[in-house]
């Protein structure tokens, strides 16, 4: 199978997504760190159904890591994702160095929206600050129609949202559910780090929405029990750290002050269960959504 056309220059990139974008062609962008996974070639999935062309980027950005994180070792196994890629049929892939994306001279960010301050935002502080950054800068490179995202990390979806809401990106958004493994485990590339024993450990945030879940349809409208259910198994799955464990408005992801409500439109969510929590040296997010009954 033929590889994707790559494209590491951001002015040749942007080229070619203008020149779709002449010919009539709808662009549909899928920014990812590479190391890809059935997750990602989901979005690429949504991705073709939405527009003509498709364009993955693979960057992993540094100004999104702090300095003890795992940017080092984030994994990248660059010529598998060119084939997976290929299989799906990718029209192109964006893959800067690091200089082309920040040059010697660079010192401009995007300061993130309200939304990225609790959560990631208090234990990843400027995390989301590298995230903007990036998202806002491919935006400007690749002026895609659409650009697709994963459920995934549900507060960087939300992050993205409203800094283009705020910023008038000129770009629809599109959220992918998260994609797992049969026995619940959401596919992350940083799965590739667990041992065995760790990813035993790691079902456990899966175990813990799923209850928070469950006790929700059950009635449960107090999201500190419902937050404590998540905690007690959490600890007895064995994780070693929890950063957090909360269930907050799925819009500002602010804690409750009063019970879960049940009133508003069906189709939309009336909170959210996210956790952050360490498994040996591993940290692992996931998240879900709790409807209405
Ligand atoms: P990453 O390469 O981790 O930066 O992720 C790139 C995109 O893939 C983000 O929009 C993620 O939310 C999304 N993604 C990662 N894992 C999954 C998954 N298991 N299911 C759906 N989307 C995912």
């Amino acid at each position: 199978m033929p590889l994707p056309l790559v494209h590491s220059q951001p002015a040749n990139a942007r080229a070619w997504v203008r020149e779709q974008a002449t010919s009539g062609h709808r662009v549909a962008l899928v920014p990812t760190m590479g190391a890809l996974h059935e997750g990602h070639l989901e979005l690429v999935r949504r991705a073709r159904h939405l527009a003509d062309c498709v364009v993955v980027t693979i960057f992993v950005n540094p100004t999104q890591f702090a300095p003890h994180e795992d940017f080092q070792r984030y994994p990248r196994t660059f010529e598998q994702d060119l084939r997976l890629l290929a299989a799906e049929q990718v029209d192109m892939v964006f893959a800067p160095a690091s200089q082309e994306m920040y040059g010697e001279r660079f010192s401009t960010y995007v300061t993130p929206p309200a939304v990225a301050q609790p959560l990631e935002g208090q234990f990843r502080p400027d995390h989301f600050r590298g995230v903007c950054t990036v998202v806002l800068k491919l935006f400007n490179i690749l002026p895609a129609h659409v650009a697709v995202f994963g459920q995934k990390d549900y507060q960087q979806a939300r992050v993205i949202a409203d800094m283009a809401l705020d910023l008038d990106v000129p770009i629809a958004l599109e959220i992918v559910p998260t994609v797992r493994q049969p026995d619940g485990l959401a596919l992350s590339s940083r799965n590739r780090y667990l041992s065995a024993d760790e990813r035993g450990r790691a079902l456990g945030l899966a175990a813990a929405l799923q209850h928070a879940a469950q006790q929700h349809a059950q009635g449960q409208r107090d999201a500190a029990q419902l937050e404590a259910g998540m905690q007690a198994i959490l600890r007895d799955a064995g994780v070693d750290r929890i950063d957090y464990a909360a269930v907050v408005d799925p819009v500002t992801l602010q804690p409750f002050t009063q019970p879960i409500s049940d009133a508003g439109p069906a189709t939309e969510p009336v909170a959210v269960a996210l956790i952050a929590a360490h498994v040996g040296r591993t940290r692992l997010i996931d998240n879900r959504l709790l409807l209405r009954p």
